[in-house]
């Protein structure tokens, strides 16, 4: 698990805290959908778990230690995972209350509990004034990183009480160069032109657009363009 090619000053601020020891108890992610901000927070978690990288010896997580190995395996119990349930777009106050909890209770490893909650806009009214007690009041050696696509909406409290990391689109090289390699890992292969313009109907998110070449967006919109045209 690692950072995109474009998130690197972001990462390099991070691991800058973790040398100086000022890891802050919560983090907020934000920028534009599908330029991989949730990968970004889960590395970020996996390094802050990580038993090899104390004072930011390593500059990502070391993926062997017995903690990368519970991450890997999605079985760590100091690290949660907060969202929507399935089908739906609101994240109700039960799960805060659940995160609560799990911050309450020591950790099971000895080192941090984590937990990365996305997106943040879909906490609802209830659900945010939860959150923002447990902002307020963090316990121990817990953190939060918060994901969102539209912090806008985000009542203005629990942004300052967290630490923003803005993250912009990529250059668009970057992110054609990243979109191709990506898709020939899957065995998929578009012309120069193609991915210019799957990227821009992707509005330049690189993820957005290799979901849009999987899930066959790119032809739909192509077909409607003729048909628009006809
Ligand atoms: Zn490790």
């Amino acid at each position: 698990m690692s950072f995109f090619p474009w998130q690197a000053a972001q990462w390099e601020r991070v691991l800058k805290q973790v040398r100086e020891n000022k890891v802050p108890h919560a983090f907020l992610l934000n920028g534009v959908e599908g330029i991989g901000k949730l990968q970004f927070a889960e590395s970020l978690a996996a390094y802050l778990l990580c038993e090899s990288t104390s004072e930011g010896k390593l500059e990502q997580a070391c993926g062997t230690c017995k903690q990368c190995r519970l991450v890997e395996s999605e079985t760590h119990p100091d690290y949660k995972h907060i969202g929507p349930e399935e089908g739906s777009s609101i994240l109700k106050v039960d799960a805060i209350r659940n995160m609560v909890e799990f911050f309450a209770q020591s950790s099971m490893q000895g080192g941090r509990k984590l937990a990365v909650l996305s997106p943040a806009e879909s906490l609802n009214h209830n659900a945010a004034n939860a959150l923002l007690k447990t902002l307020e009041e963090p316990s121990g050696d817990s953190v939060i990183i918060l994901v969102s696509h539209s912090s806008g909406q985000l009542l203005p409290t629990i942004r300052s009480r967290c630490q923003v990391i803005d993250f912009s689109l990529p250059e668009t090289s970057a992110a054609k160069q990243w979109l191709e390699a990506a898709l020939n890992k899957d065995e998929l292969s578009l012309s120069g032109a193609e991915l210019d313009s799957v990227l821009a109907l992707a509005a330049q998110a690189p993820l957005r657009a290799l979901e849009y070449v999987k899930t066959g967006a790119l032809e739909e919109n192509q077909r409607m363009l003729e048909e628009m045209a006809s």
